[in-house]
């Protein structure tokens, strides 16, 4: 770890992304500063600001953010844009204001335009119209990596904007309807296995191809870019493979050990149709993703188990 930053900010530590830093930081021995959420509310801007004066971090890392699935940003978009602009426009600049070094701001590969050419490199940003399922969220991150260059531009505030693919691993949200794909579908098949079900039902028509990437490799990125990336362009994080949803959830059935049928609901969107990232960028600089899929849904599955009575 970089020698500048001592005390190190992690806003949002637990959920799926902050929670995989704080262990990837306390790996490397460094005990990360972070804040309960009744303490305080990060899209209050004024409590933000008195919270930075006292607490004075060197480095910021932004995980806090109002995230969830196809279902939950389809539904409730006004939470998805006002509460993610508020985190935002509280947090970067009371980290501008009272001396933080630098920050890292974490958005997502649905920024980018619905039909971006595949794999999507980072110049796609703002090329083409979003994926209406998913706008409300992806304009809230743009308007905060817009931030985040203005404060470089107006101030050279060092902050970086990083784009992951789509995230999995322990602390996820495992909700049966609000979650993402893949612990949605982690839920849903060990519930199947558990009661013995013939048959099980995923949404949409299973052609959609998404690309995910295990949370502790997206923690290790994040450090590494910390220390080895300044500059106001996003970068995106990733692996550089996808899979289709059906293939996604043979793999899930193979790891929970269920065997029935693989049924779709035709009623429910298939989103964008692929959003895999061209990690050139990244690999460039010298960091690959290390987590296989099978391995990480594996250890995944195995948390979810551990935690089954009290997981979101
Ligand atoms: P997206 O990547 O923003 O589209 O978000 P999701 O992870 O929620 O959905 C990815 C794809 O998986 C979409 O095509 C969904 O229709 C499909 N899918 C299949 N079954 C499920 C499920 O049980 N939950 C969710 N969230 N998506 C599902």
């Amino acid at each position: 770890m970089d020698g500048r930053f001592r005390k190190v900010f992690v806003a949002g530590h637990k959920g799926l992304v902050g929670s995989a830093i704080v262990r990837r930081l306390e790996r490397d021995g460094i005990e990360p500063l972070v804040v309960d959420r009744h303490a305080l509310d990060l899209r209050d801007q004024r409590a933000v600001d008195q919270w930075f004066a006292k607490a004075r971090p060197d480095a910021v890392i932004l995980a806090a953010a109002k995230v969830g699935g196809i279902h939950a940003n389809n539904t409730r978009p006004v939470e998805f844009l006002l509460d993610n602009l508020r985190i935002q426009n509280a947090v970067i600049p009371a980290a501008h204001a009272h001396g933080v070094r630098k920050l890292v701001f974490l958005g997502s590969s649905c920024i980018y335009p619905k039909l971006a050419p595949q794999p999507i490199q980072e110049s796609a940003l703002l090329t083409g119209p979003l994926e209406p399922t998913n706008d409300a969220y992806a304009l809230a991150k743009i308007a905060g990596i817009r931030l985040c260059q203005a404060y470089r531009q107006q101030h050279a505030f060092e902050a970086i904007s990083l784009m992951p693919t789509n995230l999995y691993g322990p602390n996820d949200n495992f909700h049966p309807i609000d979650s993402h794909v893949l612990p949605g579908l982690i839920r849903r098949f060990h519930e199947a296995q558990n009661a013995g079900a013939e048959r099980i039902v995923i949404w949409g028509s299973g052609t959609p191809r998404r690309e995910f990437l295990h949370v502790d490799d997206l923690a290790d990125a994040c450090i590494f870019l910390l220390a080895n990336y300044d500059s106001g362009e996003v970068i995106n994080v990733g692996v550089g493979k996808d899979i289709s949803i059906l293939e996604l959830a043979q793999l899930i059935a193979k790891i929970v050990g269920f065997r029935g049928t693989i049924e779709h609901d035709l009623s429910k969107p298939d989103g964008t149709p692929r959003k895999l990232l061209d990690v050139g960028k990244l690999s460039a600089l010298g960091w690959t993703a290390r987590i296989g899929l099978e391995e990480g849904i594996a250890e995944t599955y195995r948390w979810f188990c551990a935690h089954v009575g009290s997981v979101r």
